[in-house]
């Protein structure tokens, strides 16, 4: 049965790691994923929340295009593609757009709809688009999504994600794990 699938883009279909160079660079630090132990990067820099949000804000769009696929996720995608809908919903702001679906383009990744949202609350766009699984890389997104809309979500894990989750809310350790619990669930 077609199934429609909400997808968050940043550290869930790019790499959770696509940031960090350029916080590298930006702040003279020298860390790795591993350094990542919360979504909020401002306590990793020396500078204030206002002045790192505008610097997020400037270097947002390089980032974006320039941010690398998630190890098997464009294979999964695209195996998925052929019988459900794919629906990108991500706190990118609408200004993204354009950027968002080039590198959709640039990396082969079709997709039936692209929300951006400007916001962390996904729970109203995955109410809208009636979506029925989540795929995410943010803890409290991913269990208010649950939650919220009753539906699985899955959650890729990473430092930054490892607290504690309520039945419903599957952690996947890469790509091919969530390809294997969906598979199962959609049978
Ligand atoms: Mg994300």
């Amino acid at each position: 049965m077609k199934k429609r699938f909400g997808i968050d883009i940043d550290g869930t279909v790019t790499c959770p790691s696509s940031m960090i160079p350029y916080l590298n660079k930006a702040f003279n630090l020298n860390i790795t994923l591993a350094d990542i132990k919360q979504y909020d990067l401002t306590p990793l820099v020396d500078i204030s929340e206002k002045e790192f949000a505008k610097w997020f804000k400037e270097n947002e769009p390089v980032i974006y295009r320039e941010s690398p696929l998630a190890d098997g996720a464009k294979e999964i995608l695209t195996k998925w593609r052929q019988d459900h809908e794919l629906y990108f919903i991500s706190a990118r702001g609408s200004h993204l757009q354009q950027i968002t679906e080039e590198w959709f383009l640039e990396n082969a990744l079709e997709f039936n709809h692209i929300e951006l949202i400007g916001t962390h609350d996904k729970i109203r766009a995955a109410k809208k688009f009636e979506v029925d699984i989540f795929l995410e890389d943010k803890h409290d997104n991913a269990v208010m999504i649950h939650e919220t809309c009753k539906i699985p979500v899955i959650l890729f894990d990473t430092p930054y994600n490892r607290d504690p989750l309520p039945n419903g809310v599957i952690r996947v350790s890469s790509w091919q794990e969530a390809y294997k619990w969906v598979e199962n669930w959609l049978k």
